[in-house]
Order: C-alpha cells, then structure tokens, then sequence
C-alpha cells in the first residue's frame, strides 16, 4: 500500500477553454524577446519600443511612412513575360503566380508619386515579399521611368531598397537593368536633381551593386544588412574569419560606404530635411486662394 495516496483528483487543465488572445494581436520581438502589442508595433512604424530592433515592412507601409497623405501609383501593372521560360524546382510563371497572388502586387516594386513633408516627390519601395525583393526586368524598368518622370517634373526621387539581388529567373536580362538604372540615374543627376537611398534589411547583390549604392546621400536602417555577396561566400573565397558585425549599416558607415545610419522614426523628417538642403521646393500650399481684393475701395492711383 502507497503510504500517499491522491485523495482528490488533480485539477485538470482547461483543455477546452479556447485562448482568449487571438492570435497575430500580438509580436515577440527577435532582439529582445519582448512581447509587443501588435498595434503598438504599427504605431511605432514596426520598431520594437523596448530595443529599438526594427522589423521588415512591406512597400505599402514604407510609402504610408514616407507620404504626406494619397499618393498616385504608376506602372502597376507591368508584369513579367518569363522571356526565358525558366524553370528551377518550379516554373517561373508558377512561381510569378504564386507571388502575384501573396502580395496583390504584380511585381517587387512600388512606385508612385506624391507628396513628402510637403515636397512633391517620386518614391519607389522595393518588396521583399515578392520573390526576395529581386530585381528584373519589371522592377528595373519601373524604377527607371520612375527616374525619368521624376526628371520631367523636376522633382527629387526616393528609392527604399529591400532586395535579394538581381533575379536569376531572368538570368541576362535582370543584370542589364542595374545599367539601365544608373544610366537613368546618371540623367537625374544632370538634370541637378537629388537621389535620395535609403537601404533596408537586406539589401543585397545587383541592388547594393547598382542604383542603392549611388544616392546623393545614402541613408541605411539600423543593423541592416546590405552587402554584394553573403558573407559565407567571402569567407570562403578569402579563407578569413570575418570581423563583428560585417555588412551592418554601422560597420559601413564606419567605413565610409554610408553616409548616415536613421533610426526608422526620424527617417522621413531627415529625408525632407536632406531634400530642402539639396534645394527641392516646397509644393505651394493647397490652401484656398486669398479673397479677392476689393478694387472698388481703393483710390485709384495719381498718374
Ligand atoms: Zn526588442
């Protein structure tokens, strides 16, 4: 015989009691373990209140964050023709469908018009959620009519990079839009105009290697990566450990390669602040027009 026995039965956990958080109303931040109310987050423009660890944001935000209010959207509905017929594990056109269906977008970039700290501008955001973020033929040449409508209104343009690299599904023809682009840019920059880049987590490959690389200011978020080639492969190719904190935007800043590394909070007011230095114009203010002057109640002048 026991000499303890179990007089009562153990009380048992409330199986059937459904949680009464729903799920996704809250966020455990990757940096600090802390538990974030969702909504906080997105006040906060998805930036941990705690450390300050700043999480991925799609396009739309990033064009929420930057604009005054509406913005004006081009070229949405540009689509790749898969000029290669390209298959991996899937095809491409499968893999373009299955995108195009997750994101509502067509491909990895917006672009639009509007208005930045009441500064008439051009913005392209760039998608990581649409096959890495990867740049083909679609996304370089959204952003070089972006460039070119930027020049013909002469406003100043605003590129957000978020991108895995040129696309290998288009092979060639992905490669020649980092030459497209900066030619493109090349015209901007004649026209007296100023590029503003702001590099995200992550920005990488024929992206860092091309357009994100040649603002009139380059601007990274903190600790994001941006970098050619990943940081195994060059451990590989120099057999050489590589230093804390490699292809961080502070190591870079560091080295010179950004000029300044802004917290998500202060970007736009920095970006506006950058762009009024460079000369852009405040857009006349839309406010009714003054009432009209009484001529009757003047003298009329002596001649
Ligand atoms: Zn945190």
């Amino acid at each position: 015989m026991a000499w303890f026995k179990k007089a009562r039965k153990p009380i048992a956990p409330a199986k059937d009691k459904a949680s009464r958080v729903p799920e996704g109303l809250w966020v455990k931040c990757p940096e600090c373990s802390q538990i974030i109310y969702n909504k906080d987050l997105a006040t906060n423009l998805s930036v941990c209140p705690k450390c300050a660890h700043h999480f991925r944001v799609n396009a739309t935000e990033r064009l929420k964050m930057l604009f005054d209010g509406e913005w004006v959207e081009h070229d949405a509905d540009l689509v790749s023709t898969d000029p290669l017929g390209f298959t991996d594990t899937k095809p491409y056109k499968a893999r373009l469908e299955a995108s195009i269906a997750a994101t509502g977008m067509k491909d990895a970039v917006v672009v639009a018009s509007g208005v930045v700290d009441g500064i008439p501008a051009v913005v392209a955001a760039m998608e990581y959620g649409f096959i890495g973020g990867s740049m083909g033929v679609v996304v370089g040449e959204k952003i070089t009519r972006a460039i070119e409508r930027a020049i013909e209104r002469r406003a100043p343009v605003i590129i957000v990079c978020c991108s895995g690299g040129a696309r290998m599904m288009e092979g060639a023809l992905s490669l020649m839009q980092m030459a497209k682009i900066c030619g493109a840019l090349a015209r901007l920059d004649r026209a007296r105009l100023p590029y503003i880049s702001v590099l995200t987590d992550p920005t990488t490959g024929g992206v860092t290697a091309s357009f994100a690389m040649l603002g009139d200011l380059n601007i990274g978020e903190p600790k994001a990566l941006i970098g050619f080639a990943g940081p195994r492969v060059i451990e590989q190719t120099i057999r050489q450990k590589l230093p804390e904190g490699f292809q961080r935007s502070e190591f870079l800043l560091e080295k010179g390669m950004l000029d300044q590394v802004v917290d998500r909070r202060e970007m736009k007011a920095l970006i506006s602040f950058a762009l009024r230095f460079m000369g852009a114009k405040r857009a006349p203010a839309t406010a009714p027009p003054p009432p009209p002057v009484e001529v009757a109640a003047e003298p009329a002048a002596q001649t």
